[in-house]
C-alpha cells in the first residue's frame, strides 16, 4: 500500500476562483478516496473546449471555486472501500462520462449513458456523500464532470476510469481520454460512412480532426473542413481533408454552398463547434433520402435548434453523441492498444505542451484557435 493511503494528501491545483479569471496554483487538500472513489496522480491533463466553455461559464450556473480538467493520464495512487478492480500502480485515463456496468445502459450495446455516472456538468461534489473531496484552508473547492484533473491529485469514482496498457505513453494517449475519442467515434460509430461516401466536418479543432480522421479511415471520398478560422485549413490535410469552407467566404448559407459542391448534399456531416448556427447547417447540408447529421458540440444553454420538418420528411436523420459512444471501460484500453499498434495517430493532435505553472497560456492558446492540444505536464 502506498505511504499516502488513507491519509489527506497536500499537493498544487490549478483552481478557477471565479469565471473567465486565470486559474491559481494553489497548495489544497486532498482528501482519501471513500466507497467506490479512486485516488489518482495526475501526470498530464490537456485542454478540451469543454473545459473552457465552463470556465467562462457564460449563461451557466456559477460555481466556484472549481477545479475543471477532464482529458488527462494518471497513475492509482489508493482506492476505497468496494473498488476490486483497480489497485495501486495502474495507469488510467478518467472519463467525463462513466460505465457503472450495471445499469440498462451499461448493460445495453447501443448506449453509453450510464444511469449513474453520465455527464454532470452540474454537480460539483462526489456521488457516496455529496460532497467534495478538495479544499483549501477549510473550504470546498468543486469538482468539474467527476475528473477535475488540473490537479496532482485527484479522487474519481472508479467507473470513470478506463485501465489501460502501462507501456502506453500518458504525454501521448491522455488525449484519448476525450477529444480524440469523442471525434473519432462520432464518424466510426455514430455517423457511420460508407466507403466512397462524403463526409462534412464542422470545425477542425481537435475533436473535429479526430472526426474527420474517422471518415478518413472509412474510405470516405471525399473530407469537407468547414471552420471560421481559415488557419486550420492547412493542417487538416494531415487529417484526411480534402475541401475546405469558411462560411466567411460567402454570402448565402453554408448548407447552400455545400449542396451546391456535393449535387444535393453531403451523404454524412459530423458538427464539432459548439455553434448552433452550425449545429443547424450540419443537418440541413446532408442530402435527403440518406443523409445523418451527427452533434457533438457543446450548445449554450439558451440555445435552441430551428430547422423545417421538412428537412425530416425528406429522409435525413439528426442525432448526437457523447463521448462518440464509446463506452469508457469496455472500449477505451482497445483505442490505447490501436495507437500502441500504430493503427492511431495521436502525435498529431499534440500541437503544444506547457508546464503546470503555466496553464493559462493553454487557455489562451484555444482561445486565440492557436493549439489543437496543448499538454499540461504536472510530472515534474
Ligand atoms: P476547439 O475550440 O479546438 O475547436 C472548435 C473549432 O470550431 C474551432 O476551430 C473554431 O474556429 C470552429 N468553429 C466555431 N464556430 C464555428 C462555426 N460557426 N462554423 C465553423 N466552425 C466553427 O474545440 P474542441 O476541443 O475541438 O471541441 C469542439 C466541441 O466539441 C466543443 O463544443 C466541445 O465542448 C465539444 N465536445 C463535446 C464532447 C462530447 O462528448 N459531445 C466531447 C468533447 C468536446
Ligand atoms: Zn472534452
Ligand atoms: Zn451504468
Amino acid at each position: 500500500m502506498s505511504s499516502t493511503a488513507g491519509q489527506v494528501i497536500k499537493c498544487k491545483a490549478a483552481v478557477a476562483w471565479e469565471a473567465g479569471k486565470p486559474l491559481v496554483i494553489e497548495e489544497i487538500e486532498v482528501a482519501p478516496p471513500q466507497a467506490n472513489e479512486v485516488r489518482v496522480r495526475i501526470l498530464f491533463t490537456s485542454l478540451c473546449h469543454t473545459d473552457v466553455y465552463f470556465w467562462e461559464a457564460k449563461g451557466q450556473t456559477p460555481m466556484f471555486p472549481r477545479i475543471y480538467g477532464h482529458e488527462a493520464g494518471g497513475i492509482v495512487e489508493s482506492v476505497g472501500e468496494g473498488v476490486t478492480d483497480l489497485k495501486e500502480g495502474d495507469h488510467v485515463l478518467p472519463i467525463f462520462t462513466g460505465e457503472c456496468g450495471e445499469c440498462r445502459h451499461c448493460k445495453s450495446e447501443e448506449s453509453n449513458m450510464c444511469d449513474l455516472l453520465r455527464i454532470n456538468t452540474d454537480r460539483g461534489v462526489m456521488l457516496n456523500d455529496g460532497k467534495t473531496r478538495f479544499s483549501k484552508d477549510g473550504q470546498p473547492i468543486y469538482h468539474f464532470l467527476g475528473t477535475s484533473t488540473f490537479s496532482e491529485y485527484t479522487v474519481i469514482h472508479f467507473g470513470c476510469l478506463a485501465k489501460i496498457n502501462p507501456a502506453a505513453p500518458l504525454d501521448k494517449v491522455c488525449i484519448i481520454s476525450c477529444g480524440l475519442s469523442t471525434g473519432l467515434g462520432a464518424t466510426l460509430n455514430v455517423a457511420k460512412p460508407k466507403k466512397g461516401q462524403s463526409v462534412a466536418v464542422f470545425g477542425l479543432g481537435a475533436v473535429g480532426l479526430a472526426a474527420a480522421e474517422g471518415a478518413r479511415i472509412s474510405g470516405a471520398s471525399r473530407i469537407i473542413g468547414v471552420d471560421m478560422n481559415a488557419s486550420r485549413f492547412e493542417q487538416a490535410k494531415k487529417f484526411g481533408c480534402t475541401e475546405f469552407v469558411n462560411p466567411k467566404d460567402y454570402d448565402k448559407p453554408v448548407q447552400e454552398v455545400i449542396a451546391e459542391m456535393t449535387d444535393g448534399g453531403v451523404d454524412r456531416a459530423v458538427e464539432c463547434t459548439g455553434s448552433i448556427q452550425a449545429m443547424i447547417s450540419a443537418f440541413e447540408c446532408v442530402h435527403d433520402g440518406w443523409g445523418v447529421a451527427v452533434l457533438v458540440g457543446v450548445p449554450n444553454k439558451d440555445d435552441e435548434f430551428r430547422t423545417h420538418p421538412f428537412k425530416f420528411l425528406c429522409e435525413r436523420t439528426l442525432t448526437g453523441t457523447f463521448f462518440g459512444n464509446y463506452k469508457p471501460r469496455t472500449d477505451i484500453p482497445g483505442v490505447v492498444e490501436k495507437y500502441m499498434n500504430k493503427e492511431l495517430d495521436v502525435e498529431k493532435f499534440i500541437t503544444h505542451s506547457v508546464p503546470f505553472s503555466e496553464i493559462n497560456k493553454a487557455f489562451e492558446l484555444m482561445l486565440e484557435g492557436k493549439s489543437l492540444r496543448c499538454i499540461i505536464r504536472l510530472d515534474a
